[in-house]
């Protein structure tokens, strides 16, 4: 008899860690943080609800935080077995993973200095030497072919479209005759979207996990490269620098894509593009390592105009090459991470071009409240960096719908080649989101579907 327990992403988005037991073998699936308001990190603090090394392996589906981010705090409870993942998503986790003990470190040391922690001293969750325990169990595993990481369950990923690396991963349990089958979507991936492939089709199975993110919302519509194309027009006839705020894992690279295509369509002119974030650098190195998830039936790209890179893709690592940049004149473009402004280099290009009205800074989309691009989406006059008032004169501009995760819409067109499943459980999503959802698949596919609690189990038979 087989169980699954739901140790996170239940009825919120982030923490995916899912418990697959069967016959003797314990197998997480995805070992996300908890991530946002502070009482949903506190669950981070809280003891692991099971015993780490207890676990025969763990496998991810993607590289994201909210599916990688807790990893490390299991190695260092004494999880010592093999993660298994796609070469990309190694890659990609190594580098979310680094960065993040960096900010576990400084934030324990901040809160040391300043005396505010409940713990004394307080700790990091983990550091840098978990990650490097961490990365050392990694086994690359390619798409398409089964895997066993403990018997009797089997695995196979397939590409969820959503992220370098992504999966939905393919479960049979076989130990019984037919095998029992389930189906973890993963986070799925939008059609047409920029970049990627589209999400591989659901296989039939027993019983299906599935990301509720958008269960109850659709993206704007509207053509986002047509969206860029005209606001790179006008930053142009600005004549000033075009500041794109952008994460440095997947949008930053889904963004110079667009740009790229849209040049080799002359659709605009070949402006220098600078991606100006050392994690966005190496990221985009990545992403030109694995062109096997580069969807280029878009508008295939030539020697002219690789994919993610060309002689006019500038990648500034270096602090001295980012603060060269504060001379560059327009008509140009500097990609920087935040996403939100709320901190990383963009703050200081912030600084720079804020006050010039040929200047243009375009957020990507949703904004979180209390965030500089929020102040900059509600069009606040000017803006406290560093200390000091700076005026906001230069053009605010909003580039939606980059979002990576598939939509209402999405969802039901990816669910709708399925039969009928046992059980639908609904996980990553708030609760409005995976009702919702939950409601609609019941009413018009008429199946079983659950949103469950966090740590609860159900038995699969
Ligand atoms: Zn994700």
């Amino acid at each position: 008899m087989a169980k699954i327990t739901f140790h996170g992403a239940a009825r919120t988005v982030t923490g995916s860690k899912y418990l697959l037991e069967a016959g003797n073998a314990r197998v997480l699936i995805d070992c996300g943080m908890f991530q946002g308001p502070k009482k949903l990190r506190e669950r981070n603090w809280q003891p692991t609800p099971f015993d780490a090394k207890s676990l025969d392996a763990v496998v991810l589906t993607h590289a994201h935080l909210d599916h990688t981010g807790f990893l490390p705090r299991v190695v260092k409870e004494g999880f010592n077995r093999r993660v298994f993942c796609t070469p990309a998503t190694s890659a990609l986790a190594e580098l979310i993973l680094l960065d993040s003990a960096k900010i576990q470190e400084y934030d324990a040391k901040y809160a040391n200095k300043k005396g505010f922690s409940k713990h004394k001293p307080a700790m990091p969750l983990y550091d840098g030497n978990d990650v490097k325990n961490t990365l050392k169990l990694f086994c690359n595993t390619p798409r398409g072919k089964w895997f066993s990481p403990a018997e009797p369950i089997w695995m196979r990923f397939h590409d969820a479209g959503h992220l370098l690396g992504s999966n939905m991963i393919e479960v049979e349990i076989r130990d019984q005759d037919p095998p029992l089958r389930l189906l973890f979507s993963g986070d799925v991936g939008r059609y047409d979207g920029p970049l990627y492939h589209d999400p591989a089709p659901p296989v039939d199975c027993d019983y299906l996990i599935c990301e509720s993110t958008y269960g109850n919302r659709d993206h704007p519509k509207g053509d986002i490269s047509t969206a860029l194309e005209e606001v790179v027009q006008r930053s142009v006839e600005r004549g000033g620098v075009m500041l794109l705020a952008s994460f440095a894992i997947g949008r930053a690279q889904q963004l110079i894509y667009l740009l790229q295509l849209l040049k080799k369509e002359n659709r605009i002119p070949d402006l220098p593009i600078y991606l100006d974030s050392p994690m966005a650098c190496n990221a985009t190195k990545i992403y030109r390592q694995h062109n096997e998830d580069h969807d280029l039936s878009e508008g295939e790209l030539d020697e002219e105009h690789p994919i993610l890179a060309g002689p006019q893709v500038h990648l500034t690592r270096k602090v001295d090459e980012s603060k060269a940049l504060n001379h560059l004149e327009g008509p140009a473009i500097i990609i920087s991470s935040s996403g939100m402004m709320t901190g990383g280099r963009i703050v200081h290009h912030l600084k720079r071009r804020l006050p010039e009205a040929k200047n243009t800074v375009v957020l990507g989309g949703f904004m979180a409240y209390g965030t500089r691009g929020r102040r900059l989406q509600n069009g606040e006059k000017s803006i406290r960096m560093h200390g000091i008032k700076v005026p906001v004169r230069a053009a605010i501009e909003t580039v939606s719908g980059l979002s990576g995760h598939a939509d209402r819409k999405d969802l039901l067109r990816w669910l709708k080649p399925l039969a009928k499943p046992r059980c639908v459980f609904l996980t990553h999503g708030e609760p409005d989101g995976a009702e919702a959802l939950a409601e609609t698949l019941a009413s018009t596919q008429g199946w079983d579907v659950q949103v469950p609690d966090l740590g609860e189990t159900f038995q699969l038979e």
